[in-house]
């Protein structure tokens, strides 16, 4: 088949564009925006000037949310339908990409105090699927069980956020780094040998979790100097719901919301020069090359889709491609000064759909 019969297939790839807004000092200082959003035609435009003349560009996404836009509302209509195929019993990611400082984290985890099991507005999409997650299951009064993993990968090395903390006087680069090993068990399926796998009750303790692995990676960030822009995060719910029993059979749905938060896309490298000198200083970020390949394969619907390339696609194997739904959140700046990023993260993202 052609690449045109590929194209028109059904694809489970959502990409979608959020653009903060200017912060308080970039307000205060005047700083020009090159970025505007309309929402209902789901288009972003932006506007720069080349030897004097005003130049445009326009991008399409399948959703695009504007500055305004609030962290319920894209949780609303973006990621609510794919919690929904999680207790369906299928797999699903979604990914933050783009630059760092564009508002990934915030999209993902937001204002992460939600005492008492209540989600604040600033809360992000991980506090909001776990809250809509029990929220269905103890309205179906389903007989469920759930499993949680937050690992983060950094130069191809998966460390255990949830670990317990070391205290010793150990190298901080130790300390940090609790090695987790990707194993495959020869049936397609990676294991994780390492990696603490903490079943939940409720709401308030899945919190605790992400509050405990998100500090960590604060902590990492503050004492190895910029870790956590060259870093992903990946935020693992495992639902298994008891559907029915047959006899002596018991029949239980099974499945897996992956969050994603990926390194700043400024890691990727695009001209071939400058990917060889970044390889000498170790700068290559394989796992996020690659991820954009294995996308690309996926919407093309080519026989050979990549994953083996890197430890990321090979954690998520089982969670892209196929019958699973993969969502794209990419985030930008409309600030003038983030231009050249700002178009790569457009151009990359409206590359995945
Ligand atoms: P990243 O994870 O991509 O590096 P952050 O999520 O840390 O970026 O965002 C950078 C800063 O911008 C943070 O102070 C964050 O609170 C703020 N921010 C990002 N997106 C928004 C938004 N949509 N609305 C308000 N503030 C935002
Ligand atoms: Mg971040």
């Amino acid at each position: 088949p052609n690449r045109q019969d590929n194209k028109d297939k059904e694809t489970n790839v959502q990409v979608l564009l959020r653009c903060r807004p200017l912060s308080d000092e970039e307000q205060r200082s005047n700083v020009p925006k090159v970025v505007s959003c309309n929402e209902n035609k789901r288009e972003v435009t932006v506007m720069h000037t080349i030897a004097n003349k005003q130049v445009e560009k326009v991008f399409n996404f399948d959703k695009v949310f504007g500055p305004k836009s609030q962290q319920r509302s894209i949780y609303d209509q973006a990621i609510a339908p794919i919690v929904n195929e999680v207790l369906d019993g299928f797999n699903c990611t979604v990914f933050a990409y783009g630059q760092t400082g564009t508002g990934k984290t915030y999209t993902m985890e937001g204002g992460m105090k939600n005492k008492g099991g209540d989600l604040t507005a600033e809360a992000g999409v991980i506090p909001r699927a776990v809250r809509q997650i029990f929220d269905i299951l103890e309205t179906q009064n389903a007989d469920y069980s759930m499993k949680v993993t937050f690992l983060e990968l950094y130069n191809e090395e998966i460390t255990d956020l949830l670990s317990p903390e070391d205290n010793s006087t150990r190298p901080i680069e130790e300390r940090v780094k609790k090695p987790v090993a990707l194993m495959e068990d020869g049936k397609g399926s990676v294991l994780l040998r390492g990696l603490e796998e903490e079943s939940v009750y409720s709401v308030n303790e899945i919190y605790t979790l992400l509050e405990r692995g998100a500090s960590k990676r604060r902590t990492s960030e503050t004492l190895l100097n910029k870790r956590s822009s060259r870093s992903h995060s990946v935020f693992t719910i495992t639902v298994y719901v008891k559907e029915t029993v047959i006899g002596d059979e018991e029949l239980i749905k099974c499945g897996k919301l992956n969050l994603v938060d990926l390194a700043g896309s400024e890691n990727i490298l695009r001209s071939g020069a400058r990917e060889g000198r970044a390889r000498e200083a170790g700068e290559i970020n394989k796992s996020l090359l690659t991820l954009g390949r294995v996308i690309n394969a996926l919407v093309e619907h080519s026989a050979h889709v990549p994953y083996r390339d890197s430890k990321l696609t090979r954690i998520l194997r089982d969670s892209l491609g196929g019958k699973t739904k993969t969502c794209i959140i990419a985030t930008i700046s409309p600030s003038a000064y983030c231009l050249e990023e700002t178009l790569s993260t457009l151009d990359y993202a409206s590359r995945a759909k």
